[in-house]
Order: structure tokens, then sequence, then C-alpha cells
């Protein structure tokens, strides 16, 4: 029984939606594909949950009320605490601005909405995967 636990490592990941409906959709079908999920509805609580929990991984929906995701990945990157944990921009907009404000807060991925599940997977294992790598700290 050698490093066997990392092969079974669940990843946890904060999905912050406002929209129950889409929260509870994609909370289902990440719970699905074998991950942990805990969700947050807004900006403060996602940035509570963020410290307390330690996610692996965040999806952010950007429009949200109070602290949108922008300040919020601002926040949560602003701080050695929490500044290594991935951030995923979720947004309905696909313009080349705001994919580029995403980058700018700090995001780390950007998926537009109605969200592919594939590609968000694709993006998902490649963060993590850059995450737990040899150069993760670089
Ligand atoms: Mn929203």
């Amino acid at each position: 029984m050698n490093d066997v636990s990392d092969a079974f490592m669940i990843s946890k990941l904060l999905l912050v939606e406002d929209n129950e409906s889409n929260r509870d959709m994609l909370s289902r079908r990440l719970v699905r594909r074998g991950f942990e999920v805990v969700t947050a509805a807004d900006g403060e609580s996602a940035i509570r949950i963020i410290r307390e929990a330690k996610p692996d991984l965040v999806l952010m929906d950007m429009s949200l009320p109070g602290i949108n995701g922008w300040d919020a990945t601002r926040i949560i990157k602003s701080s050695s605490e929490t500044s290594a944990i991935p951030v995923v921009a979720l947004t309905a907009h696909a313009m080349t601005s705001d994919r580029e404000e995403a980058f700018a807060a700090g995001c780390n991925g950007f998926e537009t909405k109605p969200i592919e599940m594939d590609k968000l997977l694709a993006t998902i294992d490649g963060l993590l995967a850059r995450k737990r790598g040899p150069n993760a700290d670089a």
C-alpha cells in the first residue's frame, strides 16, 4: 500500500453560484464525476468557506450579489493563505474583455455559460494536476 492514497484522493471543489437551479444542477453533475462539492450563493460566504474549508479549487460565478466574483477572487488571491487555490471564472459573457478582466482579477481558468461539462472537467483536471505537480510552488 504505497502512496495509493493520492490515487484515491477526492478533490474538494467550492462552487459559488447565486442561481439556485444552476448551482444544484452543476453541483450534482460534479458529485457524479467523483468530486466533493461545497457550495456558496454569494461572495461573502465564498470567502469565508475558502478560508475555513480550503477547497482544492473554486468555481466562481462572476455575477453575484454583494461582493461579486471579481472582487471575491481579488480578495482570495491577495492572501497568502488562499492565493494558491485555483479559481475558475464562470460567466455568461464570452467577450474577450470579460476573459481578460477575470484573469486580471487572478482567475486561473475561464468557462462560459451554459457550461460545457467536458470542457469544464478538462480545465479542472489541468489546474488540479498543475497544483499537485512538482512545480506547484514555482
Ligand atoms: Mn450569478
